[in-house]
């Protein structure tokens, strides 16, 4: 579904990825795990245009959204282009980044309403399932700041659903969270997985990473180390700095 092929990125010549491939197929949940400041969030973010890429190639279901010219120079494809490919991603982030000036229901319509051309009329039914679907369907009316940071994320990923993506890419959606908030979002990352949603997870939950994800992936200094099937990352980690990274989240 997604091929990332020799992804490179410096800021100011700092460079934070180094050639990262990685190839996520339908259905596949992926785990991206590695200690901060290893490159994860700017990893998705070039993913979907958050940052742009200085080389590399990024392709979505056979489209190209940015490839390399022989003068190693990224070019992006046309507009229009563009923004049918990134429509197929959903973003969830750390902060939530809800709207403040709308009600929960009024974040879920907003994009599909101006994005798509929807009316309300036309997407509140869907709109009323996915607040059903994330257990907020009676906060449909109440506006962000009354809710807990659980239920800001949980209709953070309704509002991403909303645009009816083919793949999901979340950065730590729990890290800003209190200890128990971040169950009741693990269990919703849960059961889209159970519903074949592609997902790409930036986590520092190593259970999610171990019981949800089928692919784990680590990435260290800018470099994508390891990818493997979660059960063969998690009992057969020989790498030393993967090793090290473990004992340390254990
Ligand atoms: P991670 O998500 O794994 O913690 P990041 O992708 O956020 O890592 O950051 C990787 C490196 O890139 C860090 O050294 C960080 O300081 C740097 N970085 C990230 N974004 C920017 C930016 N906009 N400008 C300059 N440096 C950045
Ligand atoms: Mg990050």
């Amino acid at each position: 579904m997604v091929q990332a092929r020799d992804i490179c990125k410096a800021f100011n010549g700092n460079e934070v990825l180094k050639r990262v491939s990685l190839d996520i197929h339908k259905g596949e949940v992926m785990a991206v795990i590695g200690p901060s400041g290893s490159g994860k969030s700017t990893f998705l973010r070039c993913l979907n245009h958050l940052e742009v890429i200085d080389s590399g190639s990024v392709v979505v279901e056979g489209q190209t959204l940015v490839s390399t010219n022989a003068q190693g120079q990224a070019q992006y494809a046309p507009d229009a282009q563009m923004r049918a490919i990134l429509r197929r991603m959903g973003m969830v982030f750390q902060g939530f980044n809800l709207f403040p000036h709308l009600s929960v229901i009024d974040n879920i319509t907003e994009a599909p309403m101006v994005v798509k051309g929807l009316t309300r009329e036309q997407i509140m039914p869907k709109a009323q399932e996915l607040l059903r679907k994330v257990g907020l369907l009676e906060k449909a009316d109440a506006y962000p700041a009354r809710l807990s940071g659980g239920q800001k994320q949980r209709v953070a990923i309704a509002r991403a659903l909303a645009m009816e993506p083919d793949i999901m890419l979340f950065d730590e959606p729990t890290s800003a969270l209190d200890p128990e908030l971040t169950g009741e979002v693990l269990r919703t990352m849960r059961q889209l997985a159970e519903e074949h949603m592609t997902m790409l997870v930036v986590t520092h939950e190593m259970g999610f990473a171990r019981e949800v994800a089928n692919t784990v992936v680590f990435m260290d200094q800018g470099a994508l180390i390891e990818a493997k099937p979660a059960r063969a990352f998690f009992e057969d980690c020989s790498h030393p700095r993967i090793r090290s990274f473990l004992d340390n989240m254990l």
